[in-house]
């Protein structure tokens, strides 16, 4: 009894992809109705043409490369590409394929070829909408938020306390929107993979220090203490660990009462440097301590439900901090939250 899977030629007859198989030359040798339908070609004209006419001038240079690597190691393939239609129409496919071996050699390719036709618009819509974000949006926002901010200035020097209130209100709501387009723009880079980290060597404390004492100056609410006795240098991008930081910090302000205490501590470790923002709020029940860090998750059904959000923070600052091969956790009880996350020393 033969032990290779047998498949039915109905199966290959029906399925939505195009299913062909081509000669070590590139010619056309099979194609079942999908690949007809895909490409405008009859099975007949088929057998008469090669790759060749069918794969778009600019893709035929990678389709020769992945044959080649595909004949010298049978390793499963996949690409995207365009193909012209016999009318003329470009269309992306994803092509899969395996070598077509007989006695041990190969002597062509089966290949499958995917429409992504509507995958690649949603892509392309995708991307014009973040531009648009980007640009409408992020834009305006930095002129109004340099605009509030010499408002500010000038009422600081004038002693004008109302107008001054009012454009520190302006200045403050501009923040509070820049963070959530920012958050909004981070997640879509992560879910489409293309969130990038830029590592370099910097010291802990000092980036530690120069948020806490932004935050001291701004927030009245809380007093946050920084404990570190070194420096902590590690190799990390230092925007992003800044975001983390930040993200940290302004959820124990958030989260805790007025005048309570907000403590950070940076604590070496053998191969590893740990901060931890330590707060004295209402603490989140253990049920709910894994599941935090979850996009667009927030507690529900206690003082924090009040306090607004939108649950993107936390999701960040994970993909943060394990981008960077760490490790970001939460300690928490009746008497307060503590978040931890560690990093690599250098
Ligand atoms: P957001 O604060 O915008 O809702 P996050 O992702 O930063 O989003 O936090 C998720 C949830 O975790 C919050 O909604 C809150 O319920 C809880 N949380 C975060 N930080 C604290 C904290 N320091 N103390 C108590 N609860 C917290």
């Amino acid at each position: 009894m033969s032990t290779k899977p047998q498949y039915h030629p109905e199966a290959i007859k029906n399925v939505n992809d195009a299913v062909y198989t081509i000669d070590l030359s590139g010619k056309f040798t099979s194609v079942n109705p999908a690949g007809v339908q895909l490409t405008g070609y009859t099975i007949d004209e088929f057998l008469q043409i090669s790759i060749a006419h069918i794969v778009a001038p600019e893709y035929m240079e990678l389709v020769k490369q992945k044959m080649q690597e595909k004949l010298k190691k049978d390793l499963p393939t996949v690409y995207e590409i365009e193909i012209v239609t016999k009318d003329g129409k470009h269309v992306p496919v994803e092509i899969s394929s395996r070598a077509l071996l007989e006695k041990g050699k190969p002597i062509g390719i089966l290949g499958v070829a995917r429409d992504i036709s509507e995958r690649k618009l949603l892509e392309r819509q995708k991307e014009i909408f973040f531009s648009l974000i980007t640009h409408e949006i992020k834009n305006p926002l930095s002129s109004i938020k340099a605009f509030a901010e010499l408002l500010k200035k000038y009422h600081e020097k004038t002693n004008e306390t109302k107008p001054l209130h009012l454009a520190s209100m302006i200045d403050e709501q501009v923040d509070k929107l820049t963070v959530l387009v920012n958050d909004f723009l981070d997640i879509s880079r992560m879910n489409a993979g293309k969130f990038t980290l830029t590592p370099k060597r910097f010291d802990l404390k000092e980036l530690l220090e120069k948020i806490i004492a932004t935050y001291n100056k701004v927030s009245a609410k809380q007093r946050i203490k920084l404990q570190a006795e070194e420096q902590y240098v590690v190799d990390a991008d230092e925007n992003r660990i800044g975001q983390v930081v930040t993200n940290l910090l302004s959820n124990a302000v958030k989260y805790s009462p007025k005048d309570s205490s907000i403590r950070v501590s940076i604590i070496k470790e053998k191969k590893h440097v740990t901060v931890r923002v330590a707060d004295k709020g209402p603490g989140i029940p253990k049920a709910n301590q894994q599941n935090i860090f979850e996009l667009f998750y927030r507690l529900t059904n206690t003082q924090q439900d009040q306090i607004k959000g939108h649950g993107l923070g936390l999701y960040i600052c994970k993909q943060i901090i394990t981008g960077h091969k760490g490790e970001i956790g939460v300690e928490s009880n009746t008497k307060g939250t503590t978040f931890y996350f560690s990093l690599p020393l250098s």
